[in-house]
């Protein structure tokens, strides 16, 4: 496909919205005349955009134009002349957020950024800055925190005066860019402004990366197979941004750069691995007896999947140049259905405990993981035991987090002090056993979000949500679903969807691996999905609680008491003998069945 081309003839493009180089988020373009940026923000609005004027299919005609965001309207008619003596006309969109459909991508950079690159490397083309660029879009272009402690791009200008001492300052950075992470983010932190942060995330990250990116190679299958015995696996790695991932995956092959852990002779039954923002980070192999290997990298803040095989001679990995970015088996037909499944937490139930998850609506597609999802995961117990209350913190629409504590409180979403928290406090030995959704119904278009009621083995209910007063006019949007009708399955905990947010204005369709969003902004239970253990025998669901309660829920008879909510008038009231259990809809139920 050729470049987009309007009226007049100028090529469309449309900004990318942040530095490719530094990743810091460019200005807001202004087109008003005079505008002068602020002292120590002027760098930021000088860019150089990288275009390519190429067709789709063939390899990229990348040139480069200098651009200025404070007097935007350069962009709209921005002339690019060639040594032949013809010039090539394009028009910029720089709105964020705002590009025209099937604009091309302008990848740009601060010029700052783009000097010091140069200066660090002096034989980088416009061609690989551009490949860079193309090849980090669908990871940077988010808005997204990072997982883990990334490089901090906060401020520094000012510390240093830019007119003076430029030639010792690419060697200056590149002295402070060795020094460990730790003191990067203090000095960063410690200094006012960002313009030696993001010049420093340049030289710490960028270069090296650019100039492996050169190679261009794409992505491509790396495939492991090994005719003799598998003693260990061993792998290499790549630090992107402050994160480790793996980069390549051998055989029996150790070596000084790598790390391995050693294959038991024992029956395999799949592997578990963790993805990141950019990548894989770590892998540990699953056995039949229980005992996972330990992890071959870190898998901290990552999401972790489960792919079951029994033949780890056919390993088979997705790469890009730099790193793995999906491990799999190499035939097709798995022994079983996988899971399908991203967790937030590394789940350790033993091999034959069968759970199940009800799903409410579809999600988002994760790049190289279709049809998998992300779920954050809050369970009821632990190896410890069962929680002794269970807190949900809600607005007056939607439940935005939850808790659960103990022997040690865990916890998902958001739980700030503006939300409404709401408590259950557990007896010994009380556990939920069933769990109701109020879900509204599709063509209601409703913007309230679930309400959760659970009951418990000792007959006590509880509600979770915003109001649920008969009467008010919502209330017949809505309607309620009974999640676990078989009474030998059990509520093992709640998982929702990490990449659900509120609105459907924000487009998520171009998140590329395991993301949670930001733990600090407000984030909604769009979706709530019920973790449920269907084992026939539940008392094996708590190792340590083999006197738990044997609950038939058709023999239950009706909750004696019953909570009602107005979080608008802040009341809540006992249930007063009229208001029956809801009734029970089996629209929109997909089950996955999952084993970890
Ligand atoms: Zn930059």
């Amino acid at each position: 496909m050729s470049v987009p081309i309007d009226l007049s003839g100028r090529l469309l493009f449309s900004s990318s919205g942040y530095c490719a180089l530094c990743r810091e988020t460019l200005p807001e373009p202004c087109y008003w005349a005079n505008f002068i940026p602020p002292a120590n923000d002027a760098w930021t609005y000088k860019i150089v955009g990288f275009y390519n004027i190429g067709n789709e299919e063939t390899l990229p005609r990348v040139i480069a134009a200098v651009g200025d965001l404070a007097n935007a309207v350069c962009f709209d008619d921005l002339t690019v002349n060639f040594r032949s003596g013809r010039s090539l006309a394009l028009k910029v969109n720089t709105h964020q957020n705002s590009g025209r459909q099937g604009d091309r991508t302008a990848h740009l950079v601060h010029l700052m950024c783009w000097k010091l690159l140069k200066a660090l490397d002096p034989n980088l083309t416009q061609k690989s800055i551009y490949e860079f660029a193309q090849s980090t879009y669908s990871l940077f272009n988010t808005t997204h925190v990072p997982e883990g402690r990334d490089v901090i791009t906060t401020g520094f200008t000012g510390v240093i005066d830019e007119n003076t001492s430029r030639s010792d300052f690419g060697e200056f950075l590149k002295r402070v860019s060795r020094l460990p992470l730790e003191l990067q983010l203090d000095i960063s932190e410690a200094c006012p402004s960002d313009w030696l942060s993001s010049l420093l995330t340049v030289c710490h990250s960028t270069s090296t990366l650019v100039s492996v990116f050169k190679r261009g190679q794409g992505e491509r299958h790396v495939e492991l197979i090994c005719h003799s015995d598998v003693r260990s696996l061993c792998a290499k790695f790549v630090s992107i941004f402050g994160n480790r991932y793996i980069s390549s995956l051998e055989f029996n092959e150790p070596s000084e750069s790598s790390e391995e852990v050693l294959v038991k002779a024992s029956d395999i039954t799949g592997f578990k691995f963790a993805i990141g923002r950019y990548g894989v980070k770590a892998i540990r192999i699953c056995y039949a007896s229980n005992e996972p290997s330990e992890w071959l990298g870190d898998p901290t803040a990552g999401w972790i999947g489960v792919m079951y095989g029994s033949d780890i001679r056919r390993l088979r990995i997705l790469c890009d140049d730099l790193k793995c970015i999906r491990i799999d088996f190499l035939d097709d037909s798995p022994i079983k259905e996988q899971p399908r499944l991203l967790l937030d937490k590394d789940l350790s139930f033993r091999t034959g405990d069968r759970h199940r998850m009800l799903q409410t609506r579809t999600t988002p597609p994760i790049r190289n993981f279709p049809k998998w999802r992300m779920c954050r995961y809050l369970p009821f117990f632990d190896e410890k035991g069962y929680m002794s209350s269970l807190t949900m913190f809600c607005t007056a629409h939607s439940i935005t987090g939850m808790a659960a504590s103990g022997l040690s409180l865990r916890s998902v979403g958001e739980q700030s002090l503006n939300r409404v928290a709401m408590h259950m406090f557990f007896q010994r030995g009380e556990r939920i056993v069933n769990i109701w959704l109020r879900m509204p119904k599709i063509e209601s278009e409703s913007w309230h979000r679930p309400n959760i009621m659970v009951l418990t083995n000792l007959n006590r209910t509880h509600v979770f949500g915003a109001s649920l007063v008969p009467g008010d006019r919502y209330h017949g949007r809505y309607k309620w679903t009974l999640l676990n009708e078989d009474p030998r399955s059990i509520p093992a905990g709640f998982f929702f969807d990490a990449l659900t947010r509120e609105g459907s204005s924000r487009k998520i369709d171009n998140i590329a691996f395991g993301f949670s969003g930001d733990e600090q902004d407000a984030r909604y239970v769009d979706e709530i999905f019920l973790g449920i253990d269907h084992k026939p025998r539940i008392e094996d669901l708590g190792p340590k609680f083999k006197s738990m309660m044997v609950f038939i829920v058709n023999e239950v008879n009706p909750p004696t008491v019953m909570w009602w909510f107005n979080l608008s008038y802040d009341y809540v009231m006992p249930w007063n003998g009229n208001y029956l259990p809801p009734k029970i809809s089996r629209e929109q139920r997909h089950i996955t069945e999952f084993e970890i």
